[in-house]
């Protein structure tokens, strides 16, 4: 391992603050650089030190699988599977086998052996007509990155011991999920954005992260001691001895604002004036109820439950799906729980469903629309959602509607199993509100229509973010274009809650924005009735609810709609974060303190 750390050796690398705290440990780069082979070999030699080489790192990959499978059977039960998967792809001998071959037949190191036997496999798998076959070449790449992690990171056995930061060109959400926060203290992505899942499911399990830090894999080494700064999107690499005392300073002061908040957590979210803000949890997972309960969430304003059919296995039965709703239902009652309808496709595609890959897949068969041209899977979902609902309060939320007809075919099949489920005499819920994220623009436009056919709107701003501006939410390289502060998308909240307001039903807002304390103000004076939001954001937030006052909110507001552009639109927030909370707000992308 490399020791640490000169002045002279520290660098800055800047990325995206995608879930914030500060730690510090040493980097395990995952990431592609460890790639590339030295030169070829010149002997049999070299070729038996490099199929020794291969074979120590494909045992280590094996181990590390394995632990990781004993870690999911204890919380993340549903990926069990897709490790046993990938434990398989480590014994095929088309994969492995041939990598080991490889190297004497074509004289190469063991890095490039693997790279070429994975080329062939992908070739293989690409010729396939069978879906779900194709399908499985993402996880040999994956077999294959854990492999060459371990080809590079061999030298340096001592990283594998102690929590590290990892460091990743492209984690998925599901790689994070499965992140031992006992064996991962944070992790930096060189791709991704600040809204895409990989940060959504960082932020609601609590693991600081930076995303869109471009070239991270190549500007770190496996060993380096790293300051991930989860606030303010960046990564220290070797900090010299003054920086590590001041982030290890930062690190406590934030620890101790962390333990003052928890006092906020089981207070009301009231306004000065008395107004009572609904403020709830965004969830992934099961596994997340008991955080969110601790944080003082009053209900999940938004279940994300697809990730319950993001495994191998394909959708999950309606046996389970009931079991799942139902330990939600009843941990919350008498609470909310509102349960967002499969929202897959765009960067959550699910094995064997979906159709052709996509070359816009943002754009394309995702979330409701999926629902209604497959509704077998739509169906088993309703049915699972309506017979738990006799254990709570469900509420079932539509995602992505985009028209009028939309909606009504949806409301169609909800009513068609609520009949059949009576008419089976099957216990159900009655009284289970229906209502619908308002996350494209053609929905903003129609709210009005739209707010007479359900119970309440949910503002999903982080889809409505992209779509409106044309800003892929997860690309790093437009990631600056990407800011719920454009007069544009307050506008768009702001129609959405009039008409929301006139048809007599409830707007909140469930997008990252939410739970932003610099932008609380806003929200609070366009009028939105919920807001919900990663568990840990929701002790900060009841704390400045509960210092506004909402008719200075709405002035603000008021002006902040007239603003014709973004950065005028920052300069009067942060004027006012200053005059009313006595905060200095460096600007979007950096946490805010509430500290007056
Ligand atoms: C949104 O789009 O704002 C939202 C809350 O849903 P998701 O982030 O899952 O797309
Ligand atoms: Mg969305």
């Amino acid at each position: 391992m490399k020791s640490s750390v000169t002045a002279s050796q520290t660098e800055l690398l800047q990325g995206l603050a995608a879930s914030p705290g500060i730690v510090v440990g040493r980097a395990l780069v995952l990431g592609e650089q460890q790639w590339e082979g030295g030169a070829p070999l010149r002997d049999a030699a070299e070729v038996e030190v490099e199929e020794q080489r291969l074979r120590r790192a494909v045992a280590l990959a094996g181990q590390g699988l394995e632990e990781l499978q004993i870690t999911c059977r204890a919380s993340f039960r549903q990926f069990v599977p897709l490790i046993a998967g990938h434990l398989l792809i480590l014994e095929d001998p088309l994969f492995v086998e041939r990598a080991r071959c490889l190297i004497g037949e074509h004289m190469v190191p063991a890095e490039t052996a693997l790279r070429q036997a994975l080329a062939g496999m992908e070739e293989q798998l690409a010729g396939l007509s069978d879906q779900y076959l194709r399908e499985r070449v993402a996880d040999v790449r994956h077999v294959a990155n854990l492999i060459a992690a371990r080809l590079a990171g061999a030298e340096q056995e001592t990283v594998q011991d102690d929590p590290v930061i990892l460091v990743g060109h492209d984690f998925s959400p599901e790689d994070v999920l499965a992140m031992d926060p006992d064996l991962v203290l944070g992790f930096v992505n060189e791709l991704g954005g600040r809204t895409d899942h990989t940060a959504i499911v960082a932020r609601t399990s609590g693991l600081p992260a930076v995303v869109g830090c471009a070239a991270a894999c190549r500007r770190v080494a496996s060993g380096d001691l790293l300051v991930l700064d989860g606030n303010r999107g960046r990564v220290l690499v070797n900090p010299d001895s003054s920086a590590l005392a001041a982030c290890r300073q930062e690190q406590a002061e934030q620890e101790r604002q962390q333990r003052e908040l928890a006092f906020f957590a089981h207070l009301p979210a009231e306004t000065r004036q008395g107004r009572k803000i609904t403020i709830e949890a965004n969830l992934e997972m099961l596994e997340e109820v008991e955080p969110a309960m601790q944080y003082g969430a009053a209900g999940i304003g938004l279940f994300r439950s697809e990730f319950y059919y993001l495994t191998p296995d394909g959708p999950p039965s309606e046996e389970l799906l009931l079991s799942i709703y139902s330990h939600l239902l009843v941990s919350f009652n008498p609470f909310p729980v509102t349960v967002r309808t499969l929202d897959v496709g765009g960067d959550k595609p699910i094995k064997g469903y979906g159709g052709r890959p996509e070359k816009n897949p943002a754009l394309g068969l995702r979330a409701i629309r999926l629902s209604l041209q497959q509704p077998e899977l739509f169906i088993s979902q309703l049915r699972a959602l309506f017979r738990a609902a006799e254990h709570g309060t469900l509420r079932i939320m539509l995602p992505m509607i985009t028209s009028y007809n939309e909606l009504l075919a949806a409301k169609a099949l909800v009513r068609q199993v609520r009949d059949e489920l009576r008419s089976q005499g099957l216990p159900h819920g009655d009284g289970v509100e229906i209502g619908m994220m308002v996350e494209v623009p053609s929905a903003v436009a129609i709210a009005d229509s739209l707010a007479r056919e359900v119970d309440f709107f949910s503002i999903g701003t982080n889809d409505l973010i992209q779509y409106a501006m044309a800003v892929d939410r997860g690309n790093e390289q437009v990631a600056h274009m990407y800011t719920p502060l454009h007069p544009a998308i307050l506008r768009m909240i702001a129609q959405v809650v009039e008409a929301g307001h006139a048809a007599g039903i409830e707007v909140g807002l469930c997008g990252e924005m939410a739970g932003d304390a610099a932008i609380l103000p806003v929200l609070l004076g366009l009028g939105l009735d919920e807001l919900s939001m990663p568990p840990l954001a929701i002790p900060r937030i009841k704390k400045m609810v509960r210092l506004t006052d909402v008719e200075q909110a709405e002035e603000l507001a008021a002006e902040l709609l007239a603003c014709p552009a973004t950065e005028a639109l920052q300069e009067r927030l942060k004027a006012y974060l200053h005059s009313h909370y006595g905060l200095e707000w460096q600007g979007m992308g950096h946490e805010t303190g509430v500290e007056s």
